[in-house]
């Protein structure tokens, strides 16, 4: 099924409901009927939660990483750990129920093994550990790669995924290693000793790190000290979106190409679903916004820089991004690039969405 249309919402039903700790459930959700949603390990589902009726919100869109993997799992499963205070995170640990049906777009998000790593160091905490199963067992079952794993919580009981943490463990000793880092008994991480945790690096030994930022901060400076290029460490960030990816964009009246180009306009070429469309692009719109207004069907979630479901590649010409919070310098260096935040630089530009 062509999963890079973002803003198509498909109706996912619930089939099952775990518990998965003290304040985590995960929800397991069946294929869309028209068809199986493709996914990479460390990709997110955004769900449209239904919103709160005191407050006549519709809805709350809120990303959640897939914790199942592709090839292994039959189904989709996300996992949801409750946030103080918040309203999505308790809503659906509190609701989410068998039988339920939720809009979601698309898979998405960058927080893919990329590339060949002969070595993964995996470094998670709380829910961050969610795109890093799906990662871990993906590596696990497809490759010969050796993999470090350290997860950090606040005690045991607040450990996800602690069953089939050892149950890996256990099945993949030789090349696997898991480390506990629970702040009842060392304290909260910190970077020196999560770099004692890892091992010595190769060239192309990968860091994956997702949790909370004071969290990602130390590990991704774990990760730097033990040697790992900077190119290397990727990282996934949850927050709540602000924006409504779900929000339909009207394509502007008449915006076609027959109408005369704004003055100074640059022109885009862009590759989108197999499909190569020639089109003016005004100096002071970002991208998306440009191929939304002539009604093309482009991928995207967040609209903030940070999520990476808007992503494409450079294949010409020059733009300069406004906020990127989401790509490294090994991704720029291959011309990835976010639709929502690029405004053109050249008069010319083609670009190409994977
Ligand atoms: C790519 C991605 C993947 C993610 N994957 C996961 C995942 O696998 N598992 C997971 O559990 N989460 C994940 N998240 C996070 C998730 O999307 C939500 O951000 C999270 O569940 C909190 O949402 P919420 O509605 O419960 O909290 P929100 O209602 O958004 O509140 C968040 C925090 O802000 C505070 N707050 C809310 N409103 C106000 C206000 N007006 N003033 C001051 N403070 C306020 C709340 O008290 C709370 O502490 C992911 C996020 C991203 C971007």
């Amino acid at each position: 099924m062509d999963s890079s249309a973002a803003a198509r919402p498909h109706p996912l039903e619930i089939i099952d409901v775990i518990e998965e700790a003290a304040d985590a459930v995960s929800l397991v959700f069946a294929h869309p009927a028209e068809g199986r949603l493709d996914y990479s390990p460390g990709q997110f589902l955004t769900l449209r939660v239904p919103g709160m009726p005191e407050d006549g919100t519709r809805w709350a869109p809120r990303c959640y990483s897939l914790s199942s993997t592709p090839g292994l799992d039959e189904h989709l499963k996300v996992t949801v750990k409750r946030t103080t205070g918040g309203y999505a995170s308790n809503w659906l640990c509190d609701n989410a129920e068998p039988g339920m049906i939720l809009d979601s777009l698309p898979p998405s998000g960058r927080f893919t093994v990329r590339g060949a790593a002969d070595r993964l160091v995996l470094l998670a905490a709380g829910s961050g550990i969610t795109p890093v199963m799906s990662i871990l067992r993906a590596t696990l079952a497809s490759s010969a790669t050796p993999v470090t794993l350290v997860y950090a919580n606040r005690d045991r009981d607040a450990v996800i995924f602690h069953a089939a943490i050892a149950a890996l463990a256990d099945e993949h000793g030789d090349r696997l290693s898991v480390t506990h880092w629970l702040e009842s008994d060392r304290g909260l991480p910190d970077s020196a000793g999560l770099a004692s945790l890892l091992p010595t690096p190769t060239g192309t030994t990968s860091a994956y790190v997702c949790g909370p930022a004071a969290f990602m901060d130390c590990a991704a400076a774990a990760a730097a000290a033990i040697g790992i290029d900077e190119g290397r460490i990727h990282r996934e960030s949850f927050s709540s979106l602000t924006g409504d990816p779900f929000a339909t964009h009207a394509p502007e009246p008449g915006a076609d190409e027959a109408s005369a180009p704004p003055d100074g306009a640059a022109t885009v070429t862009v590759d989108l679903h197999g499909d190569t469309t020639v089109l003016t692009w005004p100096r002071e719109h970002v991208l998306l916004d440009a191929l939304l207004d002539r009604g093309l069907d482009a991928p995207y979630v967040c609209r903030e820089g940070n999520c990476g479901g808007c992503a494409f590649t450079l294949r010409s010409g020059e733009v300069h991004m406004i906020v990127n919070d989401t790509l490294d310098d090994h991704e720029l260096g291959n011309g990835i690039r976010l639709a929502c935040q690029s405004l053109p630089r050249t008069d010319e530009v083609a670009v190409e969405f994977h």
